[in-house]
């Protein structure tokens, strides 16, 4: 008799690239839990995939049976991470798999740098920019070891008060933590060059948004790029004053938005959880 191979039950509760969902589909007994079901996954989850849901502490409490969340794409800044290691619930995502799409969008809107966060996006931004344009660059990352830049060498490692006072451009890679959140504060931006730029690709709030306002109309800084905002999508009751300023360009959060990018994340977001499940 041959019996079925288990396939682990996974809840997938937000949009993930089709090709994504029929690799799902293959690997896992795969819901996509609806109104008014959509709750329903609290109860019974084993497994998660996501991409935006928020993931709150209550939700993790509640979902007694859950042992691991795929998540596409790297930020997982809407999931309550110290819920999920209490619970011991695995956080399994895809870093780096995004890092050039992201890293591309960057080059559009700059064109020399200082970097706060150095790993895979803020490294490809580095790579690319040298590059393209032999940049020098000044960079900032505690948290990684020294020889990971021996391959970039025209990037030196810096302290975060010289990089915001050297760049020309300064473009943050940083998670959204508790230490990033409001990063970046009327007074850093006192300290930096007057014809600077600041590219927030990372996430909304690592840039005090209120300062960053009052800086481009203080004339501290140049101009901005944003693609990450505090309150997404963002609305134009909150963000007026700031799109109105002609040195300011704001997109979407759609640095990882490609059809190849949503594609290959989502993929990978399955795959890694399928390994995960099988250890
Ligand atoms: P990563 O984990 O490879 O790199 C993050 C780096 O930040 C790490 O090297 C870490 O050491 C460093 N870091 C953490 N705290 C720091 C601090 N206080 N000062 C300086 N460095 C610090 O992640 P990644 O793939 O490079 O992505 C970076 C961020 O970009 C993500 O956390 C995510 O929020 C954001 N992101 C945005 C988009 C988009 O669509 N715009 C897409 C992907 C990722």
């Amino acid at each position: 008799e041959v019996t079925a191979a288990y396939k682990p039950t996974v809840y997938l509760l937000d949009d993930f690239h089709p090709i994504a969902v029929k690799r799902a589909k293959a690997l896992f007994n795969l819901i996509t839990p609806t109104h008014p079901d959509w709750q329903s996954w609290r109860e019974n989850a084993e497994f998660l995939l996501v991409k935006g849901s928020t993931l709150t502490a209550s939700d993790i409490k509640a979902a007694s049976k859950l042992r691991a969340i795929g998540k596409q794409g790297v930020g997982i800044d809407k999931i309550d991470a110290q819920a999920c290691k209490d619970a011991g619930v695995a956080i399994i995502n895809t870093p780096g798999v995004n890092a050039t799409a992201v890293a591309e969008l960057v080059l559009t809107l700059t064109m020399t740098l200082g970097l706060i966060g150095m790993g895979n996006i803020g490294k490809r931004v580095a790579e690319i920019f040298q590059g393209a344009f032999g940049s020098s660059i000044v960079a900032y990352d505690p948290f990684m070891p020294a020889d990971v830049w021996d391959d970039l060498p025209h990037t030196r490692i810096s302290t975060p008060a010289e990089v915001i006072e050297a760049a020309d451009v300064l473009s943050l890679h940083v998670p959204l933590t508790a230490s990033t959140r409001d990063m970046l504060t009327y007074k850093e931006k006192s300290m930096m060059r007057p014809e600077a730029i600041i590219i927030d690709a990372a996430r909304g709030g690592i840039v005090n948004e209120a300062d960053l306002c009052r800086a481009l109309s203080d004339g501290l800084i140049w101009g901005a790029g944003l693609d990450c905002h505090e309150e997404e999508p963002p609305t134009k009751a909150r963000y007026a004053a700031l799109w109105e300023h002609p040195r300011m360009v704001s997109t979407p959060h759609i640095g990882a938005a490609t059809n190849q990018t949503q594609m290959e994340t989502a993929v990978a977001a399955v795959e890694r959880l399928h390994a995960h499940t099988g250890e």
